[in-house]
């Protein structure tokens, strides 16, 4: 493969399409941006390249092959990408079902496996359809690989993945936990590995991925063995909008007793809940922090109670992992959010963490390292880096030709 290869990433949702031009083997980036409000009245493409950021009003109803079309046109020539130097398009795709334990190269199978998992999947995989058929289109001549969220944690053991639902759900319709994040968890077990200089297949971790959406993950050995997300990624954690576990009964109840609809219900508990729902204010953390801080009540409850959902959580995962080399925060709010960080190891002394403060004040924007005390148990910050791990997965099939 020529030192200047360069991998396409694409990520497309349903009105939004995002996208990232990187060398697969550094993670250097020379291109990314996002398509939002697609098929919508104003369609806007924002980019930014080294030292330059951009926007673009769209057409009304441009979707996503338009904006894979300016892509084509006009802004891979702007990063003046050598003839050749592209070697292939990495797509994000949310479901790949029990069929795809890792990344794999798209041909007709691979697509029409993708349409089954639809129905695990329907927000997400079919606009993920879109952007391969628009991208195959765009670069006939390009292998194109579709990389799951799901894939890392299909090493899930069967005792972890099944509900305690009637076995045919499983058998006859697939119900069960999947997880979702997983080229995140994927990214920062890697890297969190290298930091504690330990082979990932010895290294046990939990990868706390807090971002609007959140999950955590055991890895024992390298591999997945739970996760708190599960046949959609509504399961688990308090996230920004979503509401995590709750009581199944609560379904029926607010169906009965208070007439609501399965949508109003769907609703509720995916835009309306978590951090939104409880602070009646926002799902944004950095303004709940600002909020609570100024003796916001529901900011402050909201705080309390996503952060000890999480402790409560990362103490769960003891139980699967025994031996934990390092607890790994990653995403928006993992990365930055020292206020919740102090919040979870606070409440997870008894497991032998103890917070650095000035390690766990300083370490934002972008920055890794450790947060707990020298001699205790090891917290790690480690920015993640999905589209790095689209790429290489990418660049790596291309290479071996599988
Ligand atoms: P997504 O799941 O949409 O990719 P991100 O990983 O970007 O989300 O995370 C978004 C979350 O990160 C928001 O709740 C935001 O408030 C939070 N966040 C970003 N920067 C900070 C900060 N400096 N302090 C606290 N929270 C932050």
């Amino acid at each position: 493969m020529p030192d200047s290869s360069r991998v396409l990433v694409l990520n497309s949702g349903s009105s939004s399409l995002k996208f990232a031009l990187l060398d697969p083997h550094s993670g250097e980036q020379y291109l990314s941006g996002i398509g939002e409000a697609l098929g919508s009245s104003e369609p806007l493409l924002s980019w930014r390249s080294p030292g330059q950021k951009h926007s673009r009003q769209l057409d009304g109803g441009a979707a996503h092959a338009v904006v894979i079309e300016l892509l084509v046109r006009e802004l891979l020539e702007e990063t003046s990408l050598a003839q050749g130097a592209l070697i292939a398009v990495g797509h994000r795709v949310v479901h790949g079902g029990e069929r795809f334990a890792r990344s794999a190269l798209i041909d007709q199978q691979v697509i029409d496996t993708i349409a089954e998992c639809a129905d695990l999947a329907p927000l997400h995989n079919p606009p993920g359809l879109l952007g391969i058929h628009a991208a195959i289109n765009a670069f006939p001549e390009l292998p194109q690989v579709a990389v799951f969220d799901t894939a890392f944690h299909q090493t899930l053991p069967r005792h972890a993945y099944l509900y305690a639902l009637p076995y045919s759900l499983y058998r006859d319709q697939r119900i069960r936990r999947y997880g979702m994040h997983g080229s995140s968890h994927r990214f920062v077990s890697e890297r969190a590995a290298d930091l504690l200089g330990k082979p990932l297949q010895e290294t046990n971790l939990i990868s706390a991925h807090l971002g609007n959406g959140a999950s955590l993950t055991a890895v024992k050995n390298g591999e997945s063995v739970d996760t708190s997300m599960g046949l959609t990624p509504l399961e688990g954690l308090v996230m920004g909008t979503r509401c995590g576990d709750v009581d199944a009964g609560l379904l029926m109840h607010l169906g009965d007793a208070l007439g609501f609809s399965l949508e109003k219900i769907g609703c509720l508990l995916n835009r309306e809940s978590g951090l939104l729902g409880i602070s009646e204010l926002s799902n944004d953390c950095r303004e709940l922090e600002r909020a609570a801080a100024e003796g916001h009540d529901g900011a402050r409850l909201a705080l309390e109670i996503f952060c000890y959902r999480l402790a409560k959580y990362i103490a769960a995962y003891t139980v699967p992992l025994q031996r934990i080399d390092a607890l790994v925060f990653t995403g928006g709010i993992g990365e930055n959010s020292a206020f919740v960080r102090q919040a979870v190891l606070c409440q997870l002394q008894h497991l032998g963490y103890q917070l650095d403060n000035h390690r766990n004040q300083s370490t934002r924007f972008g920055a890794e390292g450790r947060i707990s005390k020298d001699g205790t148990a090891a917290a790690l910050v480690i920015p993640t880096n999905e589209e790095w791990i689209i790429a290489r997965d990418a660049a790596s099939l291309v290479e071996r030709g599988d």
